[in-house]
């Protein structure tokens, strides 16, 4: 399955598409056998009330006997007592088996994302995925709770209430058959008008919800900028389109149910007329007559109830076959079955070699072309080079979030796509330029690459990254939330507790992506120490943006266009790359070093 299909669905799904769904209900066999076998009997006791109804008129009135009467209601309340026990368990078991299953599929469609290759979500939609687990799932939980069951019970009472019809009155029957398209007809035609305004009612709606969160979310802007009596004109614009298609449809739904009322009642009377006459001249008796109205109201019903889950299971069709498209996207990172022998030291060399990669949706352009490095066991490598030059890019290849074209990458003279996933990104601890850190505790964030970590541990990784004591100073200390992204705390603070995150992990190798960019000289004091602490013995890669960091460097790769320039020291690059030295003549501020109609460069260089 290419991605491509993935974003474009059957715009007309059929039900057929429903049947994978079947493999999720196996785990609860018996469940649905209770489910059905409560369904067959409510729907089968439905159909006898209407025995019941005859029995209550012709032996209960028609009779004279009090008797009679109190035996027929008897029966009568007795079948309407199983039908509610009935009922009970068939929507509990039914409703039971929709909500298990749409979150077991909400499970693993998650749990099948989480080991996708990352390319896959740049391909795809995030909010679409999104949607996909959370809206397409709720569809199918209604499907499978409720409109499928509504769908069976129709049936089976669409067919017996129809043979019973043919049994108690055949000519009735053949009127009813004959004037039901008459009544259904323009009933579906404008229920379904109703339903599709109902749908657009609320996509205004939810404009009218776009509109006052951009505003209000904007809000100093809106200020500062006098739009105020634009957006007031815009909103009521916006307010004036929701309302116009709201009394659309309220027209529309007033006709619908005069329509209803009169179509619905006309055919009872009539068929009464019909019936009574047939009373009358002694031909069937009273109850028979209302079993048949019963009878003919229940076909009536179930036809429209029908037809009005037809649609629902339709739109389930579309959500299941978007959601297995989901589960059936296989990774392009293919693992080997075992993971690979590897030295487990406490730092680990890295070799590249003739490394060639391009980014999926970029064929024709190389983010990394024919670089050879080589990093020892517990050495330091920065990483310079202008914006674009791939520095990110090769971080991510060595982690395998994607495979180069040509070329390895090494690791204790193990090729990464040997090892498995896990064992490769166990030994690597991260530090990006902007740590993501989550909505939750600071003791869940460092805990983050090692959830089995004790308190203790924690503590002293946050120690060692000098983040103990602004942690500690927080309202609630260590356990105090951190607000979404980490927003609550400074981005020198959140850079901290990045390091102690990756001093508890404990890697192998480490990766850098100058962690001191956001950075005051105090917090950049600090955060250079903690670094000094975390990079002791280990194999370290530091994408270097300010050369500051990097002039007493062992060693420094420069890069362009994904090429590797030049390797050496501060003082011999700035005699041998003239690249490096234009970069650093940038940064220390000499001017004259700038050569000229090289200003593009100078620009990439400001924007890295
Ligand atoms: P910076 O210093 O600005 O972070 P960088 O050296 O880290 O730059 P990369 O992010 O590795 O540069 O980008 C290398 C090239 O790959 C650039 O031309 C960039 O536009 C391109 N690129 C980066 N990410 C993607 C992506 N996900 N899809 C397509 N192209 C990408």
């Amino acid at each position: 399955m290419t991605e491509q299909q993935t974003q474009n669905p059957d715009p007309k799904p059929r039900i057929k598409t429903l049947k994978p769904l079947l493999g999720f209900l196996k785990p609860y066999k018996g469940k649905v056998v209770i489910a059905t076998v409560a369904l067959l009997i409510t729907a089968g006791l439905m159909l006898s009330l209407g025995q019941g109804m005859r029995l209550l008129v012709d032996q209960g009135f028609s009779t004279g006997s009090p008797e009679m009467l109190d035996r027929s209601i008897f029966i009568f309340l007795g079948i309407v007592v199983c039908l509610s026990i009935g009922t009970f368990i068939r929507f509990f078991y039914v409703s039971w088996i929709g909500e298990r299953i749409s979150n077991d599929i909400r499970i693993s469609v998650f749990n099948h994302l989480l080991q996708l290759h990352p390319s896959f979500f740049e391909t795809n939609d995030g909010a679409e995925i999104q949607s996909r687990i959370t809206s397409d799932t709720t569809l199918l939980q209604t499907v499978i709770g409720s409109s499928f069951s509504i769908a069976i019970r129709n049936i089976i009472m669409f067919f017996g209430g129809i043979t019973l019809l043919l049994i108690t009155n055949p000519k009735l029957t053949g009127i009813v058959l004959a004037t039901m398209p008459l009544i259904l007809v323009p009933v579906l035609f404008f229920g379904r008008r109703v339903r599709k305004l109902a749908r657009s009612s609320q996509d205004k709606i939810a404009d009218i919800g776009v509109y006052v969160a951009e505003t209000l979310t904007n809000i100093k802007t809106v200020h500062a900028f006098n739009h105020q009596s634009i957006d007031e004109d815009n909103f009521l614009q916006v307010t004036q389109n929701a309302f116009r298609v709201a009394v659309y449809r309220i027209r529309q739904r007033a006709w619908l149910m005069a329509l209803v009322m009169m179509l619905i009642f006309g055919a009872i009377g009539f068929m009464f007329w019909v019936g009574g006459h047939d009373v009358l001249a002694g031909r069937i008796t009273g109850g028979q007559l209302v079993a048949f109205v019963f009878y003919a109201m229940m076909v009536a019903a179930s036809l429209g109830a029908i037809s009005e889950v037809y649609g629902d299971l339709q739109r389930a069709a579309g959500a299941t076959e978007r959601l297995l498209e989901l589960l059936a996207t296989e990774s392009l990172l293919i693992e080997p079955d075992e993971s690979a022998p590897i030295l487990d030291e406490k730092a680990s060399s890295i070799h590249i070699e003739q490394l060639s990669f391009n980014y999926p949706s970029r064929p024709n352009t190389k983010a990394i072309e024919k670089l050879e490095l080589k990093i020892e066991k517990g050495a330091q490598l920065a990483i310079v080079g202008p914006s674009g030059a791939g520095k990110s890019t090769l971080f991510d290849l060595i982690l395998r979030f994607y495979d180069p074209q040509k070329g390895a990458i090494r690791i204790n003279g193990v090729d990464i796509k040997e090892m498995k996933l896990q064992q490769l990104r166990e030994r690597i601890a991260v530090v990006p330029q902007q740590p993501s850190l989550f909505s939750t505790n600071a003791w869940d964030n460092i805990r983050y690459g090692k959830p089995d970590a004790t308190d203790e541990e924690v503590i002293a990784a946050a120690k060692a990254a000098y983040a103990h004591d602004f942690l500690k100073a927080l309202p609630n200390g260590y356990n105090s939330f951190l607000g979404q992204g980490g927003i609550r705390l400074s981005g020198g603070q959140r850079q901290r507790l990045a390091i102690a995150r990756a001093i508890l992990k404990d890697p192998q190798i480490l990766l850098l992506d100058e962690a001191t960019s956001a950075l005051d000289a105090e917090s950049e004091h600090m955060v250079q120490k903690a670094l000094e602490h975390l990079m002791e013995n280990r194999t370290t890669l530091i994408i270097a943006h300010r050369l500051a960091t990097v002039v007493h460097a062992e060693s420094i790769a420069v890069l362009d266009e994904g090429k590797l320039i030049e390797i050496g020291q501060h003082q011999e690059l700035l005699q041998t790359c003239p690249l490096y030295a234009r970069l650093a003549a940038l940064q220390f501020r000499e001017p004259d070093a700038i050569v000229e109609g090289r200003e593009d460069r100078v620009e990439q260089v400001e924007a890295s």
